[in-house]
């Protein structure tokens, strides 16, 4: 496994199978150490939001694996790093856990989304794939509550725990409380529960194999066109760093060749610097 750096973001190049190897074997750790480990499951939204927020990059890179959600991330690892990777998200990377679940005898729990909404995805889970959902709570506890959420949870000894409260906030619950839970595995899903549920449809398959599952959320929720305005920024800013790395890749080959035929080189740095003048900034 290598890890990508995507605008200062480590993120996994793992697909989907090698993804819940990985997870299997954080769970073998977990179970032996009494520790957890986070694992992030991150959009171009959440990214561009990093990019202004030290602690929030701080959290993505100390988390034990990234995964790409989203084709934003895709195509700034095809533009940044000259990679092909596998959009792992959170929803499938779910359900591909709870159907492994039962044979590898792991137990989860649920915590977030609007009251009754976590119970009625746990009942479809355990329907579908016969995982053991020990736990579930919904995402609108006060701060008093949260005692005794983290009591529950580690009472109830979950191998995995999903945690659905929204992006960034998850990432800074997991941050806040990892040292006081007791689960191996604790994974941000965002508004998994929702679709799990029942409750929201999730976007037709043509959507999600064109890569643009943003557009169906914002077709079903036009409230959120202020949050997605963040994704043509983040392409134009993954433009502007491939344009600025493919200028430092050049001007290193410049020097090489300057340093082995200088007459040579100074032609073509004139040249690069004509051509540099007529990009777009
Ligand atoms: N949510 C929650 N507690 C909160 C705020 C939000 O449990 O204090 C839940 C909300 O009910 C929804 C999910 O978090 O189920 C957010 O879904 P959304 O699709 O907006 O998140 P994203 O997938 O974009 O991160």
């Amino acid at each position: 496994m290598a890890d990508l750096d995507i605008l200062g973001a480590k993120i996994s190049d793992l697909d989907m199978v090698e993804t819940v190897c990985a997870l299997a074997a954080y769970i073998d750790v977990g179970r032996q150490q009494n520790s957890a480990e986070p694992l992030l499951t991150l959009n171009a939204e959440i990214l561009y939001k990093a990019q202004d927020d030290p602690r929030l990059l701080d959290i993505i890179n100390r988390a034990a694996l990234v995964t790409p959600d989203g084709s934003g991330i895709v195509l700034a690892a095809r533009e940044l790093c000259g990679r092909e990777i596998e959009r792992v998200t959170g929803i499938d990377l779910m359900q591909e856990l709870c159907r492994r679940a039962p044979s590898c005898g792991w137990s989860v729990y649920l915590l977030g989304a609007a009251p009754g909404v976590a119970e009625a995805a746990a009942h479809n889970l355990t329907e579908q794939y016969g995982v053991n959902v020990c736990g579930w709570h919904d995402g609108y506890f006060k701060a008093d509550e949260l005692a005794w959420v983290l009591g529950d949870i580690n009472e109830k000894k979950p191998d995995i725990l999903f945690v659905g409260l929204g992006a960034p906030k998850q990432e800074f619950w997991i941050d806040e409380n990892r040292e006081r839970l007791r689960v191996p595995l604790v994974i941000g899903v965002g508004g998994c529960f929702d679709v799990l549920s029942g409750n929201l449809k999730r976007a037709p398959l043509m959507f999600q194999r064109l890569g643009i599952e943003w557009l169906w959320r914002l077709l079903k929720e036009p409230w959120r066109i202020k949050r997605m305005m963040a994704l043509p920024k983040f392409v134009l800013l993954v433009k502007r760093e491939a344009r600025r790395k493919r200028r430092l890749a050049a001007e290193s080959v410049r020097q090489n060749v300057a340093r082995k035929n200088p007459d040579e080189s100074k032609k073509d740095a004139k040249k690069d610097a004509k051509k540099d003048k007529k990009l777009p900034q």
